[in-house]
């Protein structure tokens, strides 16, 4: 059979998320969504917020939930640096939405001593984790 597997690493400054041989990565960059499969050309992309997706060795997709970073692929290596990361299996769907709600409660108030901006990427990170954890449904 044919070997259709590269290498990726997802690191954060806590820990390597993931090591393993996967057969499909689609990351978000900060033009949209990217994909990558084995012999990509070697490349940096810049990562967005969002929800990167990858497929494991026994084809069950996975997906993790990214707060902006980097992707580097060489010679079908690619690392992934973020500056958080969580498997949608692990995040705690409680604690996003309450990120969430906090967020949201900061960016209706209007009020000038609010930091729009911050509360604007709460909001995106407490989203991205709660459609990793496929827990956007209710909401
Ligand atoms: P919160 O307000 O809930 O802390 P946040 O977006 O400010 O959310 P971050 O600063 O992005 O949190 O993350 C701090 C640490 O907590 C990181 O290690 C991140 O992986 C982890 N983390 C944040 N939210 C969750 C969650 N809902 N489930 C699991 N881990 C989380």
């Amino acid at each position: 059979m044919a070997d259709n597997t590269f290498m990726v690493e997802i690191v954060t400054p806590e820990q390597i998320l993931l090591k393993d041989e996967i057969q499909f990565l689609v990351v978000p960059e900060l033009n949209g969504e990217l994909g990558v499969l084995k012999n990509h050309a070697p490349m940096i992309a810049a990562l967005d917020i969002g929800v990167l997706r990858y497929t494991d060795p026994e084809g069950k997709v996975k997906k993790i939930a990214l707060s902006g970073g980097f992707m580097e692929v060489i010679y079908n290596e690619v690392r992934v640096l973020a500056e958080t990361a969580e498997q949608g299996s692990e995040i705690d769907i409680l604690r996003a939405k309450a990120a969430k709600e906090r967020a949201e409660k900061r960016l209706q108030l209007q009020d000038e001593n609010i930091n729009s901006g911050r509360a604007e990427m709460a909001m995106r990170r407490a989203m991205a984790r709660l459609k990793a954890a496929d827990a956007l449904v209710n909401d």
